[in-house]
């Protein structure tokens, strides 16, 4: 096996487990491995310390693995952290109301670079480093001993992928493809997914509480969905008996499957209305109308991919809660989120009180969302989380 010499000083983070280590931290490589090779990474004193995937194309030149020597990692521990991860969400498919979830979630399940999301029978990775490629052969092998699926489909189509040096695809892995249309059934709410042309892998499955959540205030109330997709929330506001609720989304496509998913859940289309548009745009327009709601919804895409993009972010999130306040009814509430890492919540908070004194409002922050049980957080890997969100009370 090939050795991986570390800088003098560097030895703090890979001790306290964090699994990443930079290009910059390493003092030397012996021999040449192959990117996606396991390598043994050793301190300056020539002291064994991990075992990680390497790769050089990669400003994260080594994702570690096992931090115990005497464990080898072999085919055995792939399908061992497989398993691991499957049997963990047991819970969350228990009651028979749930058969999608994300079944392994990177560096959170120790498998830096591979993301496999469940959609009823079929299954959708993501491979996002050349070592997960490499031993994608024993970890398929795996999910379907554990699994069964009637397919497994290939998302990666990720940018993250070209950091590695790997190309995009979005193939089928199994024999069979999956069909055009999966039903999925998420907290009892039926969903339309369409696996090799949806957004990301298909469905943002790491909103299944934060749904529920929200959906416990609508009834009776006028709710407004910004940032709808399919319908997360907007189909669970329906079904606990929302007056009115109004869908807005970019993506043609995401709203003609809204609307299919209303008709597949029996809920009273004459209650809903979609409208594909752009967001600011429609906020906007709502305001020169007098338009108002009770609660608002506001899941906007990633805006800050990075933290030297976390300014101007902010700048765009602060707009786009203060145009929403601004269309709320006395005491409505805003269940607002953000999906970049890099903002984290205090800034959220932040952000969230520049939104309420530009639009004249007073805001009580009620509860605090957050990513959900198969989005797990590694105590030492902070960069897994990702999603939050408050709910606010907003006043005046
Ligand atoms: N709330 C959804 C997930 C939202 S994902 C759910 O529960 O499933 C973000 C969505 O924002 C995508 O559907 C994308 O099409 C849409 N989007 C991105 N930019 C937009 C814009 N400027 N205006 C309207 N929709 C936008």
């Amino acid at each position: 096996m090939f050795e991986v010499i570390l800088k003098k000083g560097k030895e703090k983070a890979v001790l306290q487990r964090h699994p990443w280590v930079f290009s910059g931290a390493i003092e030397r490589v012996k021999g040449s491995p192959a990117n996606g090779d396991i390598v043994k990474l050793l301190n300056a004193k020539g002291d064994f310390m991990a075992y990680g995937f390497f790769n050089d194309q990669s400003r994260v030149a080594l994702r570690l693995l096992e931090w115990d020597e005497n464990v080898i990692v072999n085919d055995m521990w792939f399908r061992e952290k497989v398993g691991a991860a499957v049997k963990s969400r047991a819970d969350i498919l228990a009651d028979g109301n749930t058969n999608t979830c994300r079944l392994i979630f990177s560096e959170s399940d120790y498998l830096p670079g591979l993301i496999v999301d469940k959609y009823n029978n079929h299954l959708a990775v993501q491979i996002l480093t050349s070592g997960i490629e490499n031993v994608m052969p024993v970890i398929i092998d795996e999910l379907n001993n554990l699994l069964k699926p009637e397919s497994i489909f290939d998302k990666s189509d990720a940018s993250s992928r070209e950091h590695e040096g790997l190309q995009t695809t979005n193939v089928a892995l199994t024999l069979n493809s999956p069909p055009e249309n999966v039903e999925v059934k998420e907290n009892g709410i039926i969903y339309n997914i369409n696996i090799a042309e949806g957004q990301k892998s298909g469905f943002y499955c790491d909103q299944r509480d934060n749904r529920k959540i929200v959906a416990s205030y609508a009834k009776g109330k006028k709710v407004l969905d910004c940032f709808s997709y399919t319908g997360g929330f907007t189909l669970n506001s329906l079904h606990n008996g929302a007056s009115s609720v109004t869908s807005v989304d970019s993506s043609a496509l995401a709203i003609e499957t809204l609307r299919e998913n209303i008709k597949l859940n029996n809920l009273d289309a004459a209650k809903h209305i979609a409208i594909q548009s752009d967001v600011n745009k429609q906020l906007r327009a709502f305001r020169e109308q007098e338009e108002k709601f009770d609660i608002i919804v506001l899941d906007p895409p990633k805006y800050a991919p990075s933290r030297s993009a976390l300014d101007r972010a902010s700048r765009a999130y602060k707009d786009l809660n203060r145009l929403a306040m601004l269309l709320l009814n006395d005491g409505g509430l805003l269940a607002t989120y953000s999906c970049s890492g890099a903002m984290n919540m205090e800034t959220f908070k932040q952000v969230l009180a520049w939104a309420a004194l530009d639009a004249g409002k007073q805001v009580q922050f009620i509860y605090q969302f957050c990513q959900p049980e198969d989005h797990p957080v590694r105590a030492s890997f902070p960069e897994g989380e990702y999603l939050k969100g408050l709910l606010c009370r907003v006043i005046g």
